[in-house]
């Protein structure tokens, strides 16, 4: 099975699946793109390299037990798409404390807010392969669990079950 878990930067995707108890290897989408050069170019405006996603197809190409984590693996073909999700206030707070920017906190408080990665996942994978888990005052271990549960088959397919638009 191939799991995609994806999620606004912040909501604590690396953080959780580090914790999650499972058979299938976890790749940090991010560290591949990096380590093994799979970029298209530079964002100048972010100065952060842009990933190339068909490159990043092959390369995982025929790797089927596999728990694939990024803000970007929604992008990718997975049999079960769980999106984490973080009130935008509090998703500002752990990106501040884990040393990001005050203007990127808040855009990406913004975009969480209007459900911009739960939405792509909705349109590329449909309602009946995506899991939405709301990490908002849940600790690491709660959230892997939950991510187990989704792998286990214990969990219904959910999208839409959480609602930030008030934090806009
Ligand atoms: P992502 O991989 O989604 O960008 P991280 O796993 O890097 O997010 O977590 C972002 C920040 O939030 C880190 O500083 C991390 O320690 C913190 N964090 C992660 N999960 C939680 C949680 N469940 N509750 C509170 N803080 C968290």
């Amino acid at each position: 099975m191939r799991v995609a878990v994806t999620g606004t930067p912040g909501v604590g995707k690396t953080t959780a699946t580090g914790r999650v108890d499972a058979t299938l290897d976890v790749v940090n989408l991010n560290d591949l793109v990096r380590d093994e050069g799979l970029t298209s170019g530079t964002d100048a405006d972010r100065g952060s390299l842009i990933a190339d996603l068909d490159a990043v197809a092959d390369r995982l190409a025929g790797r089927d037990d596999v728990l694939v984590e990024s803000h970007l693996a929604h992008h990718l073909d997975a049999d079960r798409v769980i999106v984490l999700r973080c009130r935008p206030d509090a998703l500002e707070s752990r990106l501040l404390e884990r040393g990001e920017s005050a203007e990127k906190a808040a855009e990406n408080a913004e975009a969480e807010a209007i459900d911009v990665i739960l939405s792509e996942a909705v349109d590329r994978h449909g309602l009946d392969s995506v899991y939405e888990i709301d990490t908002t005052d849940r600790s690491p271990e709660s959230v892997a669990e939950s991510i187990e549960a989704v792998l286990l088959g214990e969990r219904e397919a959910s999208a839409g079950t959480v609602d930030f638009t008030g934090y806009l």
